[in-house]
């Protein structure tokens, strides 16, 4: 049984009590070292072996993951965040059920979550937003032809926009053009989480050349919305005039 984990976006304690359990647990390792923090191997067996899927094509990959099966070991593969989110993990497990091989998959804390914890902020602000769209800019690899970022842009949601760090400039274009106002709030958390994160704030017009002055060319999130301001109505779930199902009734 091969193991896919969420490690988390960085602290090691952000790492589930079940993913820990089992990298703790593991024969062989295979991690994404370009992002994942090593401290989350820190509790591996001395005999464990590591590999780093970073210099590692998917063929590679299969390969140690049949090989420690055969030899009825245990194989652990460690996702930066939570696999489900740009995680190229669907490919692994079509290969894996292809070979008959068995797997299950723990969840993990995906960075967009870590980075509404260290904006301390909601997402979802009643009256303002109630959509979150997570997405990311065309750069190497295209996107589908109806998930322009322009045309995401005409809803208004929360938007997260991954691995696009390298893209300020055209990504605030893009969204401008899709009819963000221009002043519409932004935020830039660089390694969420971890010791050295950093936060950029600003608009569409200055963040590209805030997230410049700061250095930041990789491991970021861009998010942008209205969520970020301060104007919002107060949730119907906690207001004492509004009864809930099952829970609550409203004061009088
Ligand atoms: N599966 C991961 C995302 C992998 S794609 C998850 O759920 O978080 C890699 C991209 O995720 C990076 O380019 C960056 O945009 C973002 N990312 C990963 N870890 C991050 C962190 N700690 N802080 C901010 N962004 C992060």
């Amino acid at each position: 049984m091969i193991s896919f984990i969420g490690a988390g976006p960085g602290d090691p304690e952000l790492l589930t009590i079940k993913g820990k359990r089992l990298i703790d647990e593991a024969d062989v390792i295979i991690y994404a070292g370009s992002l994942v923090n090593p401290e989350v191997l820190s509790g591996r067996k001395d005999t464990a072996i590591v590999h780093d899927s970073a210099y590692m094509h998917l063929d590679q990959v299969i390969e140690v993951m049949e090989q420690t099966e055969k030899e009825g070991k245990k194989c652990v593969r460690v996702h930066t965040g939570d696999p489900a989110i740009y995680g190229a993990h669907r490919e692994q497990m079509d290969r894996l059920d292809e070979l008959g091989i068995e797997y299950e998959v723990i969840p993990g804390v995906s960075s967009f979550l870590a980075t509404a914890a260290a904006l301390r902020k909601e997402y979802t602000m009643p009256g303002k937003s109630q959509t979150v769209i997570l997405t990311r800019m065309e750069g190497r690899t295209p996107m589908p032809p109806k998930e322009k970022l322009k045309d995401l842009a005409s809803h208004h949601a929360t938007m997260i926009v991954f691995l696009s760090i390298g893209f300020m400039d055209e990504m605030s274009a893009q969204l401008i053009e899709g009819r963000y106002e221009p002043e519409t709030p932004v935020a830039v958390v660089y390694k969420a989480s971890w010791p050295d994160q950093k936060i950029v704030i600003g608009t569409l017009k200055d963040i590209a050349q805030k997230v410049k002055d700061a250095g930041i060319t990789k491991t970021a999130l861009t998010v942008v919305g209205d969520f970020l301001g301060d104007e919002y109505e107060l949730s119907k779930l906690y207001d004492k005039h509004f009864s809930t199902l099952e829970y609550r009734k409203a004061v009088e």
